[in-house]
């Protein structure tokens, strides 16, 4: 239930701060199994069914739901009380420049960003635990593949994620009956695939959290929960109220059937029907409080509705703000015995802060002009891509970067908005009236777009410290941020843009726009691609990392990172999917603690 100050309980089995990926996974775990769990959440409560603006048309919102300051992807985006900005919570950065510039993208709501995040739900692979091992930069992971391969199966077949299992290198096959069946392809996504692999680059299905069928209610549930015969069947009862896609709206909105993953439609409804979670909203924690034996005792928060200062209880802390707010909260909570901060003994915490290489370019292909009007709205994206493919090139040393990256790419006639038929000059030299018409007919839905994402090597130069000055409107002090890319992200961005520019031009399409031979023109500003990671990283020797293998800080043991903050390398796959198998790997650690009376 929602609790206040009224029936807030003295003391709770665990604190999770946070209701994103990590902290939902982390709750729904904990609470399936028994534990009495406080989730504290700095955002408002954020009700999908009720205020997901799925069904109205861009003609209906201001500006034609254009995007604003306010809200910067548009008026219907999901994400309430932040973006870009969070009103009366700055943060610094060292630098302007581009080069050195950190861009952060915060969600103050109930679900955090999982109301509107992308959905693209990759697994990291045997390769991405132990990437020094493979070249000798970065950091390895203090676990592989192997470790992770169950929780990874769990989540997906929690979740939903669609997608298939193609054997490639590096890109793991989950177990029989995790997957849904993909989508199908629209007609550029099949033109992509046809093009792409004259040129040797694979093409083959996404995998996103959207149900493109209902989850298995019958099989699912005893392979989630062995044994435990009530988690059972609360989840079989959820699994069945979720409807599948109807493939016509946009998931950055929300998706109120429940089609697809948010924290706030298929962790939280679950955990809460067990009766074991509370959640408190508008609880803004600032600090992990510690007690004379050096563990944690719950933590302090504003009650930003009535700006009152309060404690919560708990015999474990879990911290799930997102990687940067961990790291904000670890460093902010100094005492005598912690004066640089909690589980900073290393000097580690808020190092090796880690975000995606991020790169792209667009096209117009000939052959895709004047097609029927028809619904390519489909699964809002990703019904196709590109996972790495270079692996044994780069390995023989024929490539001038290490590691790689996957591409995403989209085309289609998606619902017209108001961008649709502008920036058409390019193509028309500029047209107007009956004319400008036509061309909007015959351009609509002729367009593709390709994004790279890839991995970034940790480094020195990117990390989050607390700025010596500068406080939220609460007075809590904030951090401020570091960032440098190496050659090896620039040189990798310089070849996204040659790469698809490559497969655009196999298309017979034209290039829009400059393609970027200099990598550091090419690669997007540091956390532009949100999907920052590290902070808090996990590590076999407590004098380089902050956690061990199990989110565990290696200063106070009933202290727990479960978000990205525990991140040792960011894969070019997406962070999401692996944020969530590793926090319910982390509470299913935690359990077993509990009942071997450790915690
Ligand atoms: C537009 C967009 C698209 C994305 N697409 C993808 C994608 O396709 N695939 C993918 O893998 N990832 C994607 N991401 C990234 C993804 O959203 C994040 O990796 C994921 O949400 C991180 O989960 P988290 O739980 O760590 O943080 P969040 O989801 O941000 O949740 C953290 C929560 O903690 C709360 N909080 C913060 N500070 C405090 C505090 N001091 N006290 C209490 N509560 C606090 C926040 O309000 C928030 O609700 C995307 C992100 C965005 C914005
Ligand atoms: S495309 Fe499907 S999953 Fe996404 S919001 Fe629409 S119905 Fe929901």
């Amino acid at each position: 239930m929602f609790v206040t100050d009224k029936n807030q309980k003295s003391s709770y089995d665990v604190i999770v701060v946070g209701s994103g990926a990590g902290g939902g996974q982390s709750a729904y775990t904990l609470c399936m199994d028994g534990a009495k769990v406080l989730m504290l959440e700095a955002g408002r409560k954020y009700v999908p069914e009720t205020e997901t603006p799925m069904f109205q048309t861009p003609d209906l919102a201001p500006l034609a739901a254009a995007s604003t300051p306010d809200k910067p992807f548009g008026f219907y985006d999901a994400t309430v009380d932040g973006g870009w900005e969070v009103p009366g919570e700055p943060y610094a950065r060292a630098s302007e420049e581009d080069a050195g510039r950190f861009e952060r993208w915060r969600a103050r709501m109930l679900g955090g960003r999982t109301n509107h995040w992308g959905r693209i739900s990759l697994r990291n692979g045997p390769y991405d635990f132990k990437p020094r091992t493979r070249d000798g930069l970065g950091l390895d992971w203090p676990i592989s593949y192997e470790d992770v391969a169950p929780y990874y199966d769990k989540v997906e077949l929690l979740i939903g994620v669609y997608g298939s299992n193609e054997g490639l290198e590096n890109t793991p096959n989950s177990s029989p009956g995790c997957l849904l069946p993909p989508p199908k392809p629209l007609v550029s996504d099949l033109m992509v695939a046809q093009r792409a692999k004259r040129l040797g680059i694979p093409v083959i299905p996404g995998h996103r959290a959207v149900l493109t069928q209902p989850l298995d209610f019958k099989n699912s549930p005893a392979r989630l929960h062995p044994g435990n015969a009530r988690a059972q069947k609360i989840i079989a009862d959820d699994m069945r109220k979720r409807a599948a896609c109807l493939w016509a709206t946009s998931c950055g909105r929300g998706c109120a059937i429940r089609a697809n993953y948010q924290s706030t439609t298929v962790h939280l409804p679950p955990a809460l029907a067990s009766g074991n979670l509370d959640i408190r909203t508008d609880a803004m924690v600032y600090e992990v409080t510690v007690g004379r034996d050096g563990r944690a005792n719950g933590v302090n928060f504003v009650d930003r509705t009535s700006g009152k200062h309060r404690h919560a209880a708990a015999r474990v802390v879990i911290l799930a703000a997102s990687a940067c707010e961990s790291v904000r909260i670890l460093l902010n909570s100094k005492s005598e015995r912690f004066p640089e901060g909690l589980a900073n003994s290393s000097g580690k915490v808020g190092r090796y802060l880690m975000d995606t290489v991020g790169s792209s370019v667009d096209g117009q292909i000939p052959l895709l002009e004047s097609l029927p009007p028809l619904n390519e709205d489909a699964a809002d994206g990703h019904q196709m891509y590109v996972p790495w493919w270079l692996y044994q090139e780069q390995h023989a040393g024929k490539l001038d970067f290490a590691r790689g990256y996957h591409i995403e790419f989209g085309g289609g006639k998606r619902m017209p908005d108001h961008g649709t038929g502008a920036g058409l000059e390019w193509l028309t030299g500029g047209s107007y009236g009956a004319k400008f018409k036509q061309d909007v007919r015959r351009y609509y839905g002729s367009f593709v777009g390709f994004a790279g994402r890839g991995e970034m090597i940790p480094n020195d130069q990117s990390y989050c410290e607390i700025d010596p000055v500068m406080k939220d409107k609460w007075g809590i002090p904030v951090l401020r941020f570091h960032w440098q890319w190496s050659d090896h992200e620039m040189r990798q961005a310089a070849h996204m843009q040659r790469t698809f520019a490559d497969i655009i031009e196999a298309m017979g399409g034209r290039v829009h726009g400059e393609v970027k031979t200099d990598g550091a023109k090419a690669i997007a500003p540091g956390g532009s691609i949100i999907h920052e990671v590290g902070g808090a990283i996990m590590g076999s020797d407590p004098k380089s990392s902050v956690t061990n293998q199990w989110g565990q800080t290696w200063d106070v043991d009933n202290l727990i990172v479960a978000d990205g903050g525990v991140f040792a390398s960011n894969a070019d796959k997406n962070p999401t999917l692996t944020i969530m198998a590793l926090a319910w790997r982390a509470s299913d650690h935690i359990l077993e603690r509990m009942r071997r009376k450790e915690l």
